[in-house]
């Protein structure tokens, strides 16, 4: 699995992480078991957010990773509703204790909602300073706001923005990523495969892909990661509950595709026009 910095802060992380916005049809168990053996696949940056199972994917990452904390970047996410100056900081402890640990390895702003950015982004300090979270970020933020959050006052610098970013979906390239490449900021590709709507083998964005990936005994689905991490600031957090997915997701951590390759891919999955808001899910 390859491993590169996560910018800003002192650490290194493997390029394919874990996602877990569970629904209501992911069963527990499995859930549990996925996390762990994509763990000891080395796949140990772990996305996790108050919001989602309304905090029972918070206990059941707590459940997978109890006994090898020590192992894993485990990120969480703050609701907009709740990121008051005090609201934030409740909001942490919360997901700590859900989540059976001291600290977070990053803490984000879900997505910008009503309270002031300075708010939250003195009490992301504070918890920082308590030594409750390591570093903090930001979800779903567009140039604009990320301009807005660098230029708060005494604040630290946010580690990473965490958006949108599949191949039918790569709206970030055209002024988000160069932004955060230039500030020092790490880009996490969250929903990398589409949240579910990856392209189906009968068109021919997906033939290719098929075509590339048996170059490199490789699948679509690794090509699709592979391609967007072709730039040194990305990471992906694929979510998976079936351990065949954890494994072909894991395996693309060691995939190299060519220029050529690239191009090609790019090709069939054109950017697009700028968009006048940033896509979310
Ligand atoms: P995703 O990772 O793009 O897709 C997940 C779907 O793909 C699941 O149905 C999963 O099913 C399937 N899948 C995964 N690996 C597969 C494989 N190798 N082969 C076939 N199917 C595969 O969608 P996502 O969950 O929306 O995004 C990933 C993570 O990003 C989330 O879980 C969450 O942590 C984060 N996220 C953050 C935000 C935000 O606002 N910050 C928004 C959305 C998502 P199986 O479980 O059966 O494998």
């Amino acid at each position: 699995m390859e491993i590169r910095s996560f910018n800003s802060t002192n650490r290194t992380l493997p390029v394919i992480g874990q996602g877990t916005w569970y629904n209501q049809d992911d069963d527990h168990d499995s859930a549990i078991d996925a996390l762990r053996l994509g763990i000891d696949l080395g796949m140990t940056h772990i996305d996790t957010a108050e919001m989602y199972l309304d905090g029972d994917a918070e206990i059941w990452v707590g459940e997978a990773i109890a006994g090898r904390r020590d192992q894993v970047f485990l990120v969480s996410k703050v609701l907009p509703q709740n990121a008051s100056l005090n609201g934030t900081v409740a909001a942490c402890e919360g997901s700590l204790s859900r989540l059976g640990t001291d600290h977070l390895d990053c803490y984000l702003l879900h997505w910008r909602g009503r309270f002031p950015l300075a708010e939250t982004v003195a009490a992301f300090e504070r918890l920082q300073q308590q030594g409750k979270i390591l570093a903090w970020g930001v979800s779903n933020f567009d140039v604009s706001d990320l301009r807005e959050t660098v230029a708060v006052e005494d604040g630290s610098h946010p580690a990473d923005d965490q958006v949108l970013y599949h191949l039918q979906e790569r709206a970030i390239e055209h002024a988000v990523l160069p932004w955060c490449e230039r500030h020092n900021m790490a880009v996490v590709a969250y929903s990398p495969f589409g949240h579910g709507n990856f392209p189906s083998p009968d068109t021919p964005g997906g033939r290719l892909l098929k075509t590339i990936g048996t170059k490199h005994n490789a699948t679509p689905r690794q090509v699709a990661l592979r391609f967007l991490l072709r730039r040194p600031s990305v990471f992906a957090i694929p979510k998976s509950t079936t351990p065949d997915h954890v494994r072909e997701n894991a395996g693309a951590g060691d995939l190299i595709l060519t220029e050529v390759e690239i191009a090609r891919i790019d090709k069939a999955f054109p950017l697009g026009p700028p968009p006048k808001e940033l896509p979310v899910l």
